[in-house]
C-alpha cells in the first residue's frame, strides 16, 4: 500500500470510529438511556456530526481523494475511494445552513407528526411535509441527478438504483399481486383464528426467540439482543452488532418472527469482511440488499413449512396448553393468513408490497409535482381501494401511518420491495447449489444457508453494487419472476387455488 493510499485509509477508518460512536449512542437512546436524557444526547449526536462532517470535507481529504481518483486504481482501493467520493460530493454540495435546516425542520416535523398521527389530522401534518419536501428537493438539486430527480432520493439508500429500472418492476408486482389477493380473498379462509389469539407469556417468547437466533448462527460474542419500541439492526462493526425486538403477551407472531428477521440484518453485519473494517468495502452494499438478508429468513425460511417441522415441537414445549393439538399444517396456515389490512407493517408476504407500491407511487408523484402534498390522503384512499380493496376509516390509519417522510426519508420505501425480489431470487439460487436445503432445514439444520449467503453475499462487502451482486450470485439480472414464482406456488398450495 503506497503512503498517499495509506494516509486516505487512516483518515477514513477515523471516520468510521466517530459512526462507531454515533452508533452506539443512538442504540442506547433507542434501548436504556432515561427519558431525561434526550436533551444531552441530541447535543452529543449533533457534536458528534458536526465533527464527522469536518473530518469527511478536511480539504486534505478532498485533495487525496482527487489525487487517488486521477490514477488507474483497482480492486479494494477503487471502491473505497469511490464511497468516499460519494459521501463527499454530497457534504461539499450542501451548504451547512442547509443541513442544519433540514436537521431541525425534520425534528420538528417529527413531534408534529406523532401529534397529527394521534388526533388523526393530516391538515395539521401537511405544512410540515410540504417543508420537508422542498429542502429536500434543493438537496437534490444540489446533489444532482440524471433524469428523474426521484433518482436522488433512491441513491442515497440504495446506491446506483434507477427509478426507470424499479418502477416497471414495482408495477410488473402489482399486475400480479392484485388478482393474487382477490382470489385468495375469493376463499374465504381466515386460518389464523384462534390459534395466534392467545396470551403467550413474554419471558416464554424471549427464551424461544433467543434459542431460535443462536440456531441462526447469530453469535452472542460479537451481538446482544434488547428491547425496543421500533425493532433495528445496528451493526458498528462485525464485531459488535445489537438487535432489537418487541413483545407483546397477546401477539406471538410480531416478536418471534421480528427477531428472525433482525437476526438476517444482525446474521449480514456479523459476515461482513472484518478485514476492511471501518473502510467502504467492509460496508454493506445497500438498504435493499440488507432487507434481503432479512426477510429471507424471516419468510422464506421463517414462515416456511419445514421450519416449523423442526420449530413447533419445540415452540409447544414453552407454550404447551396454547399449542395442545395444534399440528404443523394448521400453525403454518395461520402464520401465513392473507388479509387485506390497513397497517403496512403488519402486512403478510402478499399483500405487503402494494403497501409499497403505493407510498413509492406517491412519493415519487410528490418530488416530481405532479401531485400536490394537500391531494395526498384522497390519492392514498383511492390506491388502497384499487390495490387492496380496503379504505383507511381516518388518517391515521391511511396517510400519517408511517414515520418515514416525518424524517425525511423519502426514496427509501422501494428498498424494502428490492429487497424481497433480491430475496427471493438469492434464495432460488441457494436451494439451485444445495438440492437437500429444505430438508436440512427441517431438520433443524439452518447452518449451511449461513455458509452460504456468507460466502456469496456477507463476505463480500460493498465490493460490487447491488445489480452486480445480483449478477454475481445468481447469473442473471434482477427479476420479480422468482419472488411472484415463490408467492403463487406457496400462497397457490395453501389457499387451493389450483
Ligand atoms: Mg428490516
Amino acid at each position: 500500500m503506497d503512503q498517499r493510499y495509506g494516509e486516505f485509509i487512516r483518515r477514513v477508518r477515523e471516520l468510521a470510529d466517530l459512526s462507531h460512536a454515533q452508533g452506539l449512542l443512538s442504540w442506547d437512546q433507542e434501548t436504556y438511556m432515561p427519558p431525561r436524557g434526550t436533551g444531552p444526547r441530541a447535543r452529543s449526536l449533533g457534536t458528534l456530526a458536526g465533527i464527522y462532517h469536518e473530518k469527511l470535507t478536511d480539504p486534505a481529504l478532498v485533495a487525496l481523494v482527487e489525487e487517488l481518483r486521477g490514477r488507474e486504481l483497482r480492486g479494494d482501493e477503487e471502491v473505497n475511494v469511490r464511497y468516499v467520493e460519494r459521501d463527499q460530493r454530497r457534504a461539499l454540495k450542501i451548504p451547512r445552513e442547509l443541513v442544519v435546516e433540514l436537521s431541525q425542520t425534520q425534528s420538528l416535523a417529527h413531534e408534529v407528526w406523532v401529534e397529527a398521527r394521534k388526533k388523526s389530522d393530516f391538515p395539521l401534518f401537511r405544512p410540515w411535509l410540504e417543508k420537508i419536501l422542498n429542502l429536500q428537493k434543493e438537496v437534490a438539486h444540489r446533489v444532482g441527478f440524471e433524469g428523474s430527480i426521484y433518482n436522488a432520493f433512491l441513491d442515497e439508500y440504495e446506491p446506483y438504483a434507477r427509478v426507470e429500472t424499479v418502477a416497471p418492476m414495482l408495477e410488473q408486482l402489482r399486475l400480479r399481486l392484485v388478482p393474487l389477493v382477490e382470489r385468495i380473498g375469493a376463499t374465504g379462509r381466515r386460518p389464523a383464528a384462534g390459534i395466534l389469539d392467545q396470551e403467550f407469556p413474554v419471558d416464554r417468547q424471549e427464551a424461544f426467540g433467543r434459542q431460535a437466533l443462536v440456531d441462526l448462527g447469530f453469535d452472542l460474542e460479537r451481538g446482544r439482543l434488547d428491547v425496543s419500541v421500533h425493532p433495528f439492526c445496528s451493526g458498528t462493526s462485525p464485531e459488535d452488532v445489537r438487535l432489537t425486538t418487541r413483545y407483546n403477551p397477546r401477539q406471538l407472531t410480531g416478536a418471534l418472527f421480528g427477531i428472525i428477521h433482525e437476526a438476517g440484518h444482525g446474521l449480514y453485519e456479523q459476515g461482513l469482511p472484518a478485514e476492511a473494517g471501518g473502510t467502504p468495502v467492509g460496508g454493506s452494499v445497500s438498504l435493499g440488499i440488507h432487507e434481503s438478508q432479512s426477510r429471507l429468513w424471516e419468510n422464506l425460511i421463517g414462515r416456511s413449512r419445514p421450519f416449523w417441522e423442526h420449530y413447533l415441537p419445540l415452540l409447544r414445549e414453552h407454550f404447551p396448553e396454547q399449542l395442545k393439538g395444534v399440528g404443523v399444517e394448521a400453525f403454518y396456515a395461520a402464520i401465513n393468513q392473507v388479509e387485506p389490512s390497513l397497517i403496512r407493517v403488519e402486512a403478510d408476504e402478499v399483500t405487503y408490497n402494494l403497501h409499497i407500491l403505493l407510498r413509492f407511487e406517491l412519493e415519487q408523484a410528490l418530488v416530481e409535482e405532479r401531485v400536490a402534498v394537500a391531494e395526498l390522503p384522497q390519492l392514498w384512499d383511492e390506491k388502497m381501494e384499487a390495490y387492496l380493496g380496503i379504505r383507511p376509516p381516518d388518517a391515521a390509519r391511511g396517510v400519517l401511518q408511517d414515520t418515514h417522510w416525518s424524517i425525511g426519508s423519502i426514496g427509501y420505501f422501494p428498498t424494502y420491495s428490492l429487497g424481497n425480489l433480491y430475496a427471493a431470487q438469492f434464495f432460488s439460487q441457494a436451494r439451485k447449489e444445495m438440492p437437500g436445503l429444505m430438508e436440512q432445514v427441517a431438520r433443524g439444520d439452518l447452518l449451511s444457508l449461513k455458509v452460504w449467503l456468507n460466502e456469496k453475499i456477507h463476505a463480500r462487502g460493498r465490493r460490487l453494487r447491488a445489480g452486480e451482486l445480483v449478477r454475481e450470485v445468481t447469473g442473471e439480472e434482477l427479476k420479480v419472476e422468482y419472488f411472484m414464482q415463490y408467492l403463487e406456488n406457496k400462497y397457490g398450495e395453501l389457499y387451493g387455488l389450483g
